[in-house]
């Protein structure tokens, strides 16, 4: 189909204007990325950590054309080709034995799932979160985000949660008790701005929840396949979640998401479901993307340092290819003055965020530190 020129007013027409927009990228192919007029760019953004694997690997592209040739959809009152198999291979990089997993199409959808399961196996109602998380825009999701301006404006939410500081064990114990379905938490703060957790933070999180059989969910949705340097945040502090949610980077793009829940903790038929959850071309993006990661996967927390090294003057935080760098109100500048120059980032709260591609080379990383330095000074 043609593209038009006048999209601009096209969108400020007929596209409910939500999002700040500047460029339209009309190609990708590995970390790099191209506009309409033909300008080249380092990707250091990803999608938002969703292009893991880069722009159009030919290994997903051709998998999701391949399907697609055959099935597009079903629904999930057949066997959905693939998706046992992708299943399979889930619950394997999770390490969770005995564990199962529910499909969704999105990160808040995933989160939504693992709410709904903590409330029906539970039967406790109250949830807790922590200061600056973030785990989705739909109701449920909602309930246990933190920044107020994303939630206020839709109260009465579903779920009352309590938000405590991130990092703080005593304040958490205070708060869980018999009355607590589950405590949700990121292993790094991602729209936060990339705030790891303090080390012991998780075990720590873990035993409390353990201690009040209360469940612990881990939001993995931009952590989660490879992000860090292991296949999920938790892997680094060696604890298990009772529920790992999981999306941005699972399908290269194609919308996807799932939970991965222990063994004994499910849903019962009739409880939850979806019509496109787990369909034949996202399981098929999925099972390419999971091969493709692994790949990588060895050498993610490496490229990270690289980065670190680079940019070390202004003092990044970094754990794999996850890295903020605070700046306050300097940060729209300096993204500004990095994409002139062919370089996209990003601002998270207040902090410089970059979460490019798993599969960017050595040499886009220096290109890539160069230009950032260069803003940032
Ligand atoms: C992006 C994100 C979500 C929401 O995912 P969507 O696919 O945008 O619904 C939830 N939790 C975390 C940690 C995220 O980074």
């Amino acid at each position: 189909m043609e593209l038009r020129d006048d999209y601009r007013e096209l969108d400020e027409k007929y596209v409910m204007q939500i999002f700040a927009r500047d460029l339209r990228i009309v190609r990708g192919e590995g970390a790099k990325v191209w506009d309409d007029e033909g300008n080249e760019y380092i990707d250091c953004f990803a999608g938002i950590a969703v292009c893991s694997t880069g722009h159009c690997h030919p290994a997903v592209s051709s998998a999701i054309c391949e399907q697609a040739g055959q099935l597009i959809h079903i629904s999930n009152l057949f066997y959905v080709p693939g998706q046992a198999e992708f299943a399979e291979k889930l619950v394997g990089i999770t390490g969770l034995k005995g564990a199962r997993a529910f499909f969704s199409n999105s990160g808040t959808e995933a989160n939504e799932a693992a709410i709904k399961l903590a409330r029906v196996r539970t039967g406790r109602t109250k949830f807790v979160a922590f200061v600056h998380g973030f785990h989705g825009r739909t109701c449920g999701a909602l309930s246990m985000t933190h920044k107020e301006a994303y939630r206020v404006p839709f109260s009465p939410l579903p779920y009352e949660c309590e938000f405590i500081e991130y990092g703080d064990l005593d304040a958490l114990s205070d708060v869980v008790d018999s009355s607590v379905a589950a405590v949700i938490t990121e292993p790094v703060q991602g729209e936060a701005g990339v705030l790891p957790a303090p080390k012991g933070f998780l075990k720590g999180v873990r035993d409390i929840c353990t201690d009040n059989e209360s469940l612990l969910i881990l939001d993995e949705v931009q952590t989660g396949i490879g992000r860090t340097g292991k296949w999920f945040g938790y892997q680094h502090e060696g604890i298990e979640p009772d529920i790992v949610s999981m999306a941005k980077g699972i399908g290269s793009g194609f919308p996807m998401g799932a939970i991965v829940a222990r063994e004994g903790l499910s849903f019962l038929p009739g409880e939850h479901g979806g019509t496109y959850n787990g369909g034949p071309l996202a399981c098929a993006a999925g099972r390419a993307t999971l091969e493709v990661v692994e790949s990588v996967l060895p050498d993610v927390e490496r490229k990270g340092r690289l980065f670190a090294e680079g940019l070390a003057a202004h003092t990044p935080r970094q754990i794999g290819l996850m890295i903020g760098i605070t700046l306050g109100d300097r940060c729209a500048e300096v993204q500004r003055k990095c994409r002139e120059a062919g370089v996209l980032t990003n601002c998270a709260s207040g902090s410089l965020r970059l979460v490019p591609p798993l599969v960017i080379t050595d040499e886009e990383i220096g290109a890539a530190v160069g230009v950032i330095n260069e803003a940032l000074d």
